[in-house]
């Protein structure tokens, strides 16, 4: 299989290549083997991608939904049938087994370019009588969107903002983590494979400074980011200079909260989704798992026991179902809060250290006896590390749960539906799960309050993060003027 991208960039419906940008080398975190490089974007690049997305748009946007839509799901279609070849391709980019990423990766980019082609037809405005005059609404697409992503999804995260964009009528300029930057090239590819016009939608790499200069350009309307806090912040600042519209998906530190009364399994289950799924490489994740006293070591035990199932090693094969972290810088972020949890007393349970084979492989963790004031209580760690914190009753947990900067997801288990409801009612979270845990279907709104973001991706809700209501009002008879 071709690992090394055809090219750097996508631009303008075709492949693109300035060798005079900094070079990326594309590194396999299994292995730690270089597979591949790509270009920095130069300024020319940057210019020429937005110059393309702003010619391209117009004309899209003078398209009916229906044939938007069209477009969307015939590359839905084709990335179905390519599943097997973009999975292994996600793999390579970031490291995360074929277990998971045949499953969820390419599919789920596949899900968001259906649900959104199929909207495409349906974004109507309104009619709003006013005795003899009236007022209608139209739902216009804002221009030129600009994505930057982080490299834990990069499938995921190029079609989640491009497909609701370019189902609104929008054009995009992508720039996926300079960590991951195949997949997003193959998503562009595909698209104009299934009919999209060219400059419609562009990739283009980079670090952080390639991501500013597009944020910074007055030719962009909005920027959606998904990324870490403190990026967030930055990418605000520079969207607000300008009056741009933002999507930010930024980092947490969710709670989840296990009751006694909880199905031990099932609460076992879903403190593995919500903390070793990608090797712990997921925004979402409730990091922070309070369990309730009467149930604690018996949760612990099982999490061990069920732990030790893990299969870690070659993430190409379809067995394995731990990988490696996406890179060494990552991995070792990831060790240096072990040896705080280590260092401020946190019990630990199981792992806790570097596997000693090839590549950036983190041993599954979990610390008990963590304590709120801990740092791997308080920040993102974004590896597979699991901070258990106990707790005597509801209002305290909840307290608890709340007492962070964060507020992307939260989670409770418990068979008591009323307290479920009554506990979830009251988290200051976006994304949040009753005895279950990070699922995140595209039918769903996605997205956190606090610090972990504004506006909401996926479902109907990402169409008012996508567009712009104009309203007209119609007068029939004449204009009253007081001179
Ligand atoms: P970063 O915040 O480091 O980077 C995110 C993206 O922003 C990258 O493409 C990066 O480029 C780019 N960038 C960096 N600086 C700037 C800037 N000044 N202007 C414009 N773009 C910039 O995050 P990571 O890639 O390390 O991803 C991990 C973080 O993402 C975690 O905090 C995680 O919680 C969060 N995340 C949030 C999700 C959500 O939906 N809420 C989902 C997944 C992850 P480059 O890195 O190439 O230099």
């Amino acid at each position: 299989m071709q690992l090394q991208p055809t090219a750097s960039h996508f631009i303008d419906g075709a492949y693109v290549e300035d060798t005079e940008g900094a070079p990326i080398d594309i590194i396999y975190p299994a292995t730690g083997q270089v597979i591949g490089r790509v270009h920095a974007a130069t300024p020319a690049i940057v210019d020429r991608a937005l110059a393309s997305a702003e010619a391209a748009q117009r004309d899209w946007a003078r398209r009916t939904g229906r044939e938007r839509g069209r477009i969307l799901t015939r590359a839905a279609a084709i990335i179905r049938e390519r599943n097997h070849e973009l999975s292994v391709l996600e793999t390579h980019d970031t490291g995360k087994p074929l277990q998971e990423t045949l499953a969820v990766d390419a599919t789920s980019a596949a899900d968001a370019l259906e649900y959104f082609g199929g909207l495409a037809a349906s974004l109507t405005g309104e009619h709003i009588a006013l005795g003899e005059d009236w007022v209608y609404t139209v739902r216009e697409p804002l221009g030129v969107c600009v994505g930057i992503g982080a490299w834990n999804y990069p499938t995921q995260i190029a079609a989640w903002k491009g497909a609701p964009a370019l189902a609104c009528g929008n054009a995009m300029v992508f720039k996926p983590s300079e960590t991951t930057p195949i997949c997003a090239l193959k998503l562009a590819e595909i698209l104009v494979e299934a009919g999209l016009p060219k400059g419609v939608y562009n990739v283009v790499q980079g670090m952080g400074e390639v991501g500013a200069a597009l944020v910074g350009d007055p030719r962009v309307a909005k920027v959606s980011l998904t990324g870490s806090v403190p990026t967030g912040r930055k990418v605000y600042a520079a969207a607000a200079a300008q009056m741009k519209h933002v999507t930010m998906e930024l980092g947490g530190k969710s709670p989840l909260i296990i009751f006694d009364d909880a199905d031990l399994d099932n609460a076992v289950g879903g403190a593995i989704n919500g903390n070793f799924y990608s090797s712990g490489q997921v925004c979402s994740n409730g990091t922070r798992v309070f369990v309730q006293k009467g149930i604690k070591e018996a949760f612990l035990a099982r999490l061990a026991e069920r732990l030790g199932d893990a299969v870690i090693g070659d993430p190409l094969d379809e067995a394995t179902s731990f990988g490696p972290m996406v890179s060494a810088a990552q991995m070792n972020i990831v060790l240096g809060y072990v040896d705080k949890g280590k260092a401020e007393g946190a019990r630990l349970i199981c792992g806790g250290q570097r596997l000693a084979r090839d590549g950036f492989y983190v041993a599954p963790t979990v610390f008990a006896d963590v304590s709120d004031d801990m740092t791997i209580a308080r920040e993102e760690i974004f590896g597979p590390v699991m901070s258990v914190l106990d707790f005597e009753d509801e209002a305290e947990a909840v307290a608890r749960a709340n007492a962070t900067e964060f507020g992307l997801s939260a989670g409770v288990f418990t068979r008591d539906l009323s307290r479920a409801h009554r506990v979830i009612g009251q988290m200051q979270a976006g994304s949040c799960f009753i005895n279950s845990y990070n699922d995140a279907p595209v039918e769903a709104p996605f997205g956190g309050v606090k610090a972990s973001g504004v506006g909401r991706e996926n479902s109907k809700e990402a169409i008012q993060h996508y567009s712009q209501v104009k309203s007209v009002y119609v007068r029939m008879g004449d204009v009253e003027a007081p001179f």
